[in-house]
């Protein structure tokens, strides 16, 4: 009987000091200002403080104030008539406006919102975030409160989190990398809004025109002429944007002539060949190749030796292209895993690989990415013998 008394007094006392956990935010943030007055409910999910620590006044026309959010907190989508400043003070967290991809904050980041523009933002997943708030006033008011971030929309910032760890590893994919991942990803998809930003990214970034055109030329091979075409359109719709604005982006180098003189189909084994590091029986005496030796002679020709040939892109650039097409387009394990070998025939590491993946999850889906880490699991898989 004493013992269970005493369980019950150390569970009421637990109980009690988890619920004053949750009525302050922890000692270890550190925060420079106190955390003010606690709001649930309302416009935001989960709990937040508010520190009003400034009000606007006739000399300065912006209010400015603390805002601390418990993991997981988050506002509603909203706009602010006049703007709105951010300026992350400790911890991590989630910012997002309409159409663009969620950014991950952190101590020092600073982010100004335009007017009007519909945003939303919190703490991650697994952090605490504290940020300063700078609202201008504006006749139509200081904010305009929306409706709620859907979960699959605050779940994009898991992916987002990701895919910023693989950046960060030793092992990470290199830039010219990453955009061709989220620009073939989005091609594939025929996601063109997000494509002409990805494109708008690849050319500051530096890839030039001429490498970005031959991305999406090379696409058509794997996800059909009328997403390629797509792509390409999107591409001169970016460039004509750009010249307007007075952006000179390079051509960059077009691909030298090919001076091998054997035939088209013994050039495109020869690719075959080095891109696998497998001998290539000619022509196929199995599979599909011996059933329909029509389409051995297109891959041979048109796109191993037509496509591969053009030297405008590495085979590592045209392999990254191409295994993220395919983990778009969805249901063609086979040939997706041949890819991932010949990426990792081509050097590519296995970190690399999935470092490609986050990219995938956080540009265009969740399903995409799962499928394409359980086909690079068996392609990792040990030979059994
Ligand atoms: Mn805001």
């Amino acid at each position: 009987m004493m013992c269970n008394s005493t369980i019950k007094i150390f569970l009421l006392l637990t109980l009690y000091c988890l619920q004053s956990k949750a009525q302050t935010p922890p000692d270890i943030l550190n925060t420079i200002f106190p955390s003010g007055d606690k709001l649930e409910g309302g416009n935001f999910e989960g709990t937040v403080w508010v520190n009003p620590l400034l009000p606007a006044d006739s000399a300065f026309n912006a209010s400015m104030g603390n805002v601390i959010f418990e993991p997981k907190a988050r506002s509603k989508w909203h706009k602010h008539p006049g703007g709105q400043t951010l300026i992350g003070l400790d911890g991590k967290g989630y910012y997002q406006e309409k159409g663009k991809p969620l950014q991950i904050l952190r101590k020092g980041d600073v982010v100004r919102c335009p007017p009007d523009v519909e945003h939303w933002h919190g703490a991650s997943h697994d952090h605490w975030f504290v940020q300063l708030a700078i609202t201008p006033e504006h006749p139509d008011g200081r904010v305009i409160w929306l409706h709620e971030v859907a979960a699959e929309e605050y779940e994009m910032g898991r992916a987002k989190s990701l895919e910023e760890q693989a950046h960060l590893s030793l092992n990470a994919l290199e830039p010219r990398h990453r955009h061709i991942v989220a620009i073939s990803s989005l091609a594939a998809k025929g996601d063109l809004g997000r494509l002409g930003m990805a494109l708008h990214d690849g050319l500051d970034a530096g890839l030039t025109i001429n490498e970005l055109k031959e991305v999406l030329v090379h696409l058509h091979a794997y996800c059909g002429f009328p997403r390629s075409i797509q792509g390409l359109n999107t591409l001169i719709a970016v460039l004509e944007t750009r010249k307007a604005q007075g952006i000179t982006d390079e051509m960059g180098r077009t691909a030298s002539p090919v001076t091998d003189t054997s035939s088209k189909y013994e050039r495109g084994k020869k690719v075959l060949e080095s891109l696998t590091g497998q001998p290539q029986i000619t022509p196929p005496r199995s599979g599909y190749g011996a059933f329909s030796p029509e389409i051995d002679t297109f891959l041979k020709e048109h796109l191993f030796a037509g496509l591969f040939e053009r030297d405008v892109l590495s085979f590592e650039d045209r392999e990254i292209t191409t295994i993220s097409a395919l983990v778009n387009l969805g249901g063609v394990t086979p040939m997706l895993k041949g890819h991932m070998r010949i990426a990792r025939h081509l050097g590519f590491t296995e970190a690399q690989l999935m470092h490609l993946l986050a990219i995938v999850e956080s540009t265009t889906g969740v399903k995409e990415a799962e499928d394409g880490r359980k086909a690079l699991s068996e392609v990792m898989e040990p030979v059994k013998k």
